[in-house]
């Protein structure tokens, strides 16, 4: 079929996400048709490198057989049973067993979902839940971070910032936001320190405004995503995890994007050194490949619930399915033997980093690289000394996404940043075309606009 046929198809039958349906429609999306490693194709055999692993969540990359053959068996031996009642499979147990071989000794148990979305629909109920066994039904308002994203269902939109996705109505009650660690935006003249501390200094304060004993639970991405890949200041996390513990409020992260390797370390909390009670995990955990996602309780929890809490008044059809749990083990068995998350600490992060840092500091159009391992963001600024953010900021890096694509590039542009987040596989090859076809769009754009 040709890519005009698909695209007639497309527009005439789909509403896609986050873009302006009859703009996409007059231009057309472009239509993928195979992948191989950080490489994708498009129906017309032109070739591009996927700086963002899909979604963030393609950990492996494209085209891993191994994947492919774990979810065939699987499918021939049990395509389908469930976790209702009475019953369990050996994928869910095995899958278990692997996850938790990976986390802190602290983390006990799992409740597994389809999607991120779900993995924070089941923290909002399960913590409730907990409260109520301890007999506090009255701790039952979450606090999660303007601009943050924990999901596009009712109650995940409720608990993320994101207020253009508020406008669509439907939300859930008792949910409370603080601003997010944004230092380049909202810094002024403190310090990145000084202002990680103040904005995690508001959490107490909504806190005591609320009531502690209102409040069941904060819950942030360690690193923010979606809202633009913000890294908070060092002080951030441990003075919010003081807090937490403080007024007994349960820490949850969403490691929705942060799980299975990205920032080189297994987990993203582990980066900041934190300790979460809860961890929400999606993408990262089949590397894409098929839909999972789930929710880790620590054994504080996971205690209350089992020991005291009767019935657990929540199940999902395809909760563990099988298949999904088949892919997720071969993709941490994948993760893990073959050393794909050491080297990102250890090489392929250090070195993205390190290369992104040389080309662009002292661009006149970027004020700011941040990131860890393989996720990064360049910050465009008219006047990087000052931190001066474009007024059309996002026409800006739209404009340089589509430079991009243009070239063989995909790139994600979010309010004034550029991220990137490619698979874990990338080899040095793979980063240095990365950086090279991202400094081309963004030589471009500045060019565009006159600056360079
Ligand atoms: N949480 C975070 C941090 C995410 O980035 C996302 C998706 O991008 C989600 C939750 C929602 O996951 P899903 O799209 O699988 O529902």
């Amino acid at each position: 079929r040709s890519t005009r046929d698909y695209q007639q198809l497309d527009a005439a039958h789909h509403i896609h996400a986050f873009v302006d349906q009859k703009a996409l429609n007059a231009e057309g999306p472009r239509v993928m048709v195979r992948g191989e490693g950080l490489h994708l194709w498009d129906n017309d055999g032109k070739r591009y490198l996927d700086g963002m692993s899909g979604l963030w969540c393609t950990n492996l990359g494209y085209g891993r057989k191994d994947l492919a053959a774990a979810a065939s068996r699987q499918l021939e031996q049990l395509p389908y049973y469930n976790m209702f009642f009475h019953t369990t499979h050996p994928a869910v147990v095995e899958l278990s067993e692997q996850l938790f071989s990976l986390l802190p000794s602290h983390y006990s148990h799992a409740v597994y979902t389809n999607s991120g979305s779900e993995a924070n629909e089941v923290l909002i109920r399960t913590v409730r839940r907990y409260w109520q066994i301890l007999g506090k039904p009255q701790k039952k308002v979450m606090i999660g971070r303007w601009n943050g994203y924990h999901g596009s269902t009712l109650a995940s939109t409720a608990l993320g910032g994101m207020k253009f996705m508020h406008e669509m109505g439907g939300l859930i009650p008792d949910i409370a936001h603080i601003d997010e660690p944004y230092w380049f935006a909202a810094g002024g003249e403190l310090s990145p320190a000084e202002f990680g501390r103040r904005c995690a200094l508001q959490l107490e304060e909504k806190i005591l405004e609320l009531g502690a004993e209102n409040v069941a639970a904060f819950i942030a991405e360690p690193f923010q995503g979606a809202g633009g890949m913000i890294f908070p200041p060092q002080s951030y996390w441990p003075e919010i995890q003081r807090i937490c513990r403080q007024y007994d409020v349960l820490l949850c992260a969403d490691e929705v994007i942060g799980g299975f390797g990205r920032t080189g370390e297994w987990f993203a909390h582990q980066h900041f050194g934190f300790q979460p009670d809860t961890l929400s995990i999606a993408k990262g955990l089949t590397s894409g490949y098929i839909p999972m996602g789930g929710l880790v309780l620590s054994k504080r929890i996971a205690e209350v619930l089992v020991e005291q809490g009767g019935v657990y008044a929540h199940g999902l059809t395809y909760s563990g399915h099988p298949v999904a749990a088949a892919v997720a083990i071969a993709n941490i068995k994948a993760l893990r033997d073959e050393g794909v998350v050491e080297r990102v600490k250890v090489d392929t992060g250090p070195y993205l980093q390190q290369c992104l840092r040389e080309v662009f500091a002292g661009h006149p159009l970027i004020g700011e690289i941040q990131g860890s391992g393989l996720v990064a963001a360049l910050q465009f600024s008219e006047d990087p000394a000052s931190r001066k953010r474009f007024a059309n900021e996002t026409d800006l890096t739209w404009r340089c996404r589509s430079i991009g694509f243009d070239n063989g590039l995909i790139i994600r542009a979010t309010g004034g940043r550029m991220i990137m987040a490619p698979a874990l596989v990338a080899t040095r090859t793979d980063l240095d075309e990365l950086v090279s076809k991202t400094k081309l769009a963004v030589d471009q754009t500045a060019r565009e606009i006159g600056v360079l």
